[in-house]
């Protein structure tokens, strides 16, 4: 049994958040804060790494934000910068040697890296670097930028990870240090968030502005995709070494990943998940009495369908905030209470009733299913599902654990055949126009590729690469 608290088996799970910060004497305590508003993108490890001018300190652990670190630790942590990360992994590789932020020394003094991403062609540069005398210590594919950057024969630190980062192909948000800089790189396609705040005069970098904000730090602006910024005591300046691409950023941020309270590629993803519940309403009405919400996600969803259709919104299921790692026998009849320590049905809402459940997006289909059995139990008249997503066919190549393409439910059944499995009254998806139209003037610039297919950067070169199972203990390589 997933032993993570956070676990949705119906869900795609969150990558992993980043934060930087430069010149502020509580560098680490902002550091540690910030992580905490990012703590959704990731519980399986956490980490910071600071700088005092002239010694890189860093310090990681396994689990939340506020179990890795007590006040010793982050006292440890002296200096005007520091950059954090938090960290979701695949299952059975959460070791704490792959935590970042990653500190390493290299001839020219120390350097640290934290990465939000996956790299497509990782392995294949893994091998390449194994064969010119490179030793790995972990099996992350953000090693393999600090190695690329340490061999590169450019002069100057800017110089050497432009030349390693053009090397590498996929998704990054990077936060890196020296002792003395903070460089904050977002790929040319823009997959994963990136921005920019100022706090005083410190200059502030996170994955999500729910970070910012919990500093009282002002939204600046994006970090554009393919720009690198950099950040001394000359103060900051912007490079767009790259060749230009396509802005692709991730359309599930705004469906699922961030925290409704962020601006994720320069709109609110509260609005555009209201937006999503409008359409969806548009697409797929029904005659019901209720309107509720699979939390807590499905919420704005679930508002949005309510305002369009005019079926009353009422919290239908209570989800359990305080359920700890359950260690409890995998059998089937005992993993079935599991859905009932995270959700608990409100039965005056459901009794007898006709219930249209919204959720944002539908993976496998296991806790949907627990779902509708417990709103039948609970006198539901009938159950009327409703999918703030289409219906995800692909599996994440940019830094997003995903199940197998075989896993993906709707690979395998068509929408009748689901809402049967589900045992629902009926089951619609917003349509991928619909999804789009919920962008407004920015659609065309997503990734859509878990919904279509159509991947906007080759995923395969590591795939196909006949050194695959390279990075680790027949693993897969972990996202970050
Ligand atoms: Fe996001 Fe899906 Fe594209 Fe991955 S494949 S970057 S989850 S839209």
């Amino acid at each position: 049994m997933n032993d993570d608290p956070n676990f949705r088996p119906d869900a795609f799970r969150d990558e992993c958040g980043v934060f930087g910060i430069f010149g502020d004497s509580e560098a680490a305590n902002l550091a540690y804060l910030g992580l905490h508003a990012l703590q959704h993108r990731g519980q399986e490890g956490a980490g910071i790494a600071a700088s005092d001018g002239k010694l890189i300190r860093a310090f990681r652990g396994r689990g939340l934000v506020g179990d890795v670190f007590g006040g010793e630790e982050l006292a440890n942590l002296m200096g005007h910068m520091a950059l954090g990360h938090v960290r979701y992994s695949t299952a059975g590789e959460g070791s704490i040697r792959n935590v970042q932020p990653f500190v390493v020394r290299y001839r020219d003094g120390q350097m640290g890296v934290a990465h939000n991403g996956n790299l497509v062609n990782a392995s294949i540069l893994r091998e390449e670097l194994e064969e010119q005398g490179s030793i790995f210590a972990t099996s992350s594919d953000t090693e393999v930028i600090l190695h690329l950057v340490a061999g590169s024969t450019q002069g100057t630190f800017i110089n050497r990870l432009v030349d390693g980062l053009m090397r590498v192909e996929g998704a990054y948000s990077l936060v890196l240090m020296t002792e003395q800089t903070m460089v904050a790189v977002r790929d040319p396609w823009g997959f994963r968030p990136l921005v920019l705040g100022r706090r005083g005069s410190a200059w502030v970098v996170a994955s999500e502005t729910c970070a910012l904000g919990l500093i009282d730090a002002e939204f600046v602006r994006e970090v554009e995709p393919g720009e690198m910024v950099i950040v001394d005591h000359d103060g900051i300046q912007s490079l767009k070494p790259f060749p230009r691409r396509p802005r692709r950023a991730c359309v599930f941020e705004h469906i699922y990943f961030a925290r409704p309270d962020s601006t994720v590629f320069g709109r609110s993803v509260y609005d555009n998940r209201i937006q999503l519940g409008r359409i969806l309403a548009e697409e797929n009405p029904v005659e019901a009495d209720v309107v509720i919400p699979v939390p807590d996600s499905g919420v704005p969803g679930a508002l949005g369908y309510s305002q369009y259709s005019g079926v009353d919104y009422a919290l239908g299921l209570i989800r359990s905030h305080y359920v700890g790692r359950t260690f409890i026998e995998p059998s089937q009849q005992i993993r079935d209470f599991g859905v009932k320590l995270k959700l608990a049905p409100i039965r005056s809402v459901i009794d007898g009733k006709r219930v249209v459940v919204v959720d944002d997006s539908l993976v496998r289909g296991t806790t949907l299913r627990k779902v509708v059995r417990m709103l039948r139990q609970n006198g539901a008249q009938e159950i009327h599902l409703r999918i703030t997503a289409p219906p995800t066919v692909s599996s994440c190549y940019y830094g997003v654990d995903t199940p197998t393409k075989d896993e993906l439910i709707a690979t395998r059944m068509g929408v009748s055949d689901i809402c049967e499995y589900l045992g629902a009254d009926s089951l619609s998806y917003i349509s991928l126009a619909g999804l789009r139209r919920a962008e407004g003037e920015d659609q065309g610039r997503f990734c859509e590729a878990c919904f279509t297919g159509d991947y906007p950067v080759d995923p395969r070169p590591d795939r196909l690469h006949r050194q695959m199972p390279l990075f680790v203990d027949g693993q897969d390589s972990e996202e970050s």
